[in-house]
């Protein structure tokens, strides 16, 4: 992998959590104001269950003073009484007493409703003051809580913005432009590729392009979204090395008349196919383009087996599966059918799973050379 893709990959991570601590840093206050809203909301009920305590306290002196006065009236009618001259006054007076006991006895059960009521009053109080206690301890809690973990994310944020400025200086400053400038209008500036696909706008590249990845000599920019591209073997579909091992791949036959192969940069011409053809004292070959499938140069034809023919094309090549008629590829003319061109990157994709699965400590130049094991 290129070391400015390297710091790139730093760099994203780094990003990540920069903007992921500074949103946590600006939600803890927020989320400190919110308990102490509910705290303040718990104070104003404990306030009103007092005040309505105090309003009865105040409505029973009221009630009380009233039967005090009602009392004393029916003392001045029963003194008044004694000394009425007529029945008519007399009758008069009685029901002034009557009517007065009437109303003390309406003030008596207005004084025990409110009796009753100053249980539950009480009650609300009490279970007020209890939610006001253990909310307070909360908050004073969640409080410490927000200070030790707002330091722990300025303490992480000071080191992840120090790895970031490391990152940054590690990458070529065009490259690094070109990563800002995508990632201040999507976000992010640097994509993996896994299955031919750029993992962030989902959009598959063309095979040319996803070689160009998997190689890693330059720069590789998704044409879709515009991210740097990058690709981490590690993150291979388990599925390859799995079926290698399963079903090993077929290895080419030493001895065959008719043997393909790959080459990274095969004479200026990039990537490419070679397909060689033995026929009796000669060897021919034919190369195309990986990308295109489209024939490069003439057909060559070398006296001997075309290992001794074109020994200089297999020196850096990859030997592939793959077997046609001849008469079939004469037909193909100046371009490989799709389908081929499909068989050849598939295989090539296992080769490569293969080479790396097995950690070859030293590069081997021709890795399916080696005779068939059955
Ligand atoms: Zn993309």
């Amino acid at each position: 992998m290129l070391p400015d893709v390297q710091n790139l990959i730093e760099l994203q991570k780094a990003d990540r959590e920069i903007s992921r601590l500074k949103a946590e840093i600006a939600e803890l206050p927020k989320r400190v104001a919110a308990i102490e809203q509910k705290l303040a909301g718990t104070k104003a009920g404990l306030e009103k269950a007092k005040a309505a305590i105090k309003g009865d306290e105040a409505a029973r002196k009221k009630h009380d003073a009233a039967i005090v006065d009602l009392q004393q009236k029916i003392s001045k009618y029963r003194d008044q009484s004694l000394d009425v001259k007529t029945n008519e006054q007399y009758k008069a007076l009685l029901h002034e007493i009557q009517f007065a006991e009437q109303e003390i006895r309406l003030q008596e059960d207005k004084i025990l409703e409110l009796m009753v009521n100053a249980e539950a009053r009480e009650k609300d109080v009490k279970k007020a003051e209890a939610e006001l206690k253990a909310q307070t301890a909360e908050v004073e809690k969640e409080k410490v809580a927000a200070r030790e973990r707002t330091a722990e994310d300025e303490k992480q944020l000071t080191e992840w913005n120090a790895k970031r400025d490391a990152a940054r200086a590690g990458v070529n400053a065009d490259v690094l432009q070109q990563y800002d400038r995508v990632a201040k209008y999507r976000g992010t500036g640097l994509s993996e590729v896994r299955d031919q696909k750029c993992m962030t706008c989902q959009v598959m590249l063309r095979p040319q392009t996803d070689n160009e990845v998997r190689a890693g000599t330059h720069i590789v920019y998704c044409d879709s979204c515009q991210r740097i591209l990058y690709h981490d073997p590690a993150h291979d579909k388990p599925v390859e090395p799995a079926a290698v091992k399963k079903h090993r791949r077929a290895h080419p036959k030493f001895e065959a008349g008719q043997a393909w192969y790959y080459s990274a940069n095969h004479g200026g011409n990039g990537e490419v196919y070679i397909v060689f053809i033995n026929s009796g004292h000669e060897s021919s070959r034919r190369v195309y383009e990986i990308g295109s499938g489209r024939r490069v140069g003439d057909i060559l034809t070398r006296e001997g087996e075309y290992r001794l023919g074109f020994p200089e094309d297999l020196s850096d090549a990859i030997r592939l599966n793959g077997s046609w008629d001849e008469e079939e590829i004469d037909n193909w003319g100046d371009e490989l059918p799709m389908v081929v061109l499909d068989t050849l990157q598939r295989d090539l994709n296992l080769a490569r799973a293969e080479s790396s699965s097995h950690h070859h400590a030293e590069k081997e130049a021709v890795p399916a050379e080696h005779p068939a094991a059955s």
